[in-house]
């Protein structure tokens, strides 16, 4: 058994230079004003529209990016109705050697590895390592993948890729990176928020205030 840390990884996304462009001359449709574009327009027209609510203009670039989180977090993200999702199949893929587990972010660093302190640390890590033994018993039964999952936990690692597009990125992370949000969803929402904020501003510094 592993336990290791979320992760998120950018796949894809087009140039900033040309989401500036094609967004810019989209929203310029809108008002015929394309004899207006010269350095610096685009950031001045798209931070303009976002703060008049006029959106549906971030839905011509989308972003790719790949997230390792565990089944609890996966599917909250899957409700996102406006994104393509590929994800690990746990009907495909068998874990046969060791089962990854997400560190559940209220176990200490060192979990697992010095006496423990903390019997719920203590039980939690002794349901996944049972749930590890279990499953990998089921395979070596002849059970197929796709039945012995059953016995999986929701700390499961998982890796989901997610493309979407500004508008509905934004949406996200309004959501799941709200105090509401999980914490292990934060934990992978907050930073990737900044990760967007600091590659494309235009798109995304009004959420980091
Ligand atoms: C803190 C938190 C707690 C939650 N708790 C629960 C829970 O206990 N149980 C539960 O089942 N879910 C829960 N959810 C999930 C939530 O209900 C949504 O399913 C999820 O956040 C997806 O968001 P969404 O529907 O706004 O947007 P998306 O699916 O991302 O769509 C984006 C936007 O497009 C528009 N849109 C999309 N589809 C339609 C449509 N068919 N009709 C009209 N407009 C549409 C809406 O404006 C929507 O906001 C929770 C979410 C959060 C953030």
């Amino acid at each position: 058994m592993k336990l290791i840390e979320p992760s998120f990884k950018i796949e894809h996304a087009p140039a900033y230079f040309d989401m500036l462009d094609v967004i810019e001359r989209a929203a310029r449709t809108c008002y015929k004003s394309e004899n207006k574009i010269k350095n610096g327009s685009a950031e001045k027209l798209i931070r303009s529209c976002i703060k008049q609510g006029h959106h549906s203009i971030l839905e011509h670039c989308s972003i790719t990016v790949r997230i390792a989180c565990d089944r609890g977090v996966s599917h909250e993200l899957v409700r996102h109705r406006l994104c393509a999702f590929s994800q690990e199949s746990q009907r495909y893929c068998a874990y046969k050697d060791d089962v990854e587990f997400i560190r559940p972010y209220w176990f200490d660093e060192s979990v697992g590895t010095r006496d423990w302190t903390n019997p719920s640390e203590h039980t939690a890590y002794s349901a996944l390592r049972d749930a590890e033994r279990y499953y990998q018993d089921l395979l070596v039964m002849g059970v197929a993948p796709q039945n012995a999952r059953a016995v999986l936990p929701n700390a499961t690692k998982t890796e989901i890729v997610i493309t979407a597009n500004i508008r509905e990125w934004r949406h996200i992370f309004t959501l799941r990176c709200a105090n509401a949000a999980h914490p292990e969803m934060r934990g992978i929402m907050v930073p990737m928020r900044t990760k967007f904020a600091n590659l494309w501003p235009v798109f995304f510094e009004d959420l980091m205030m």
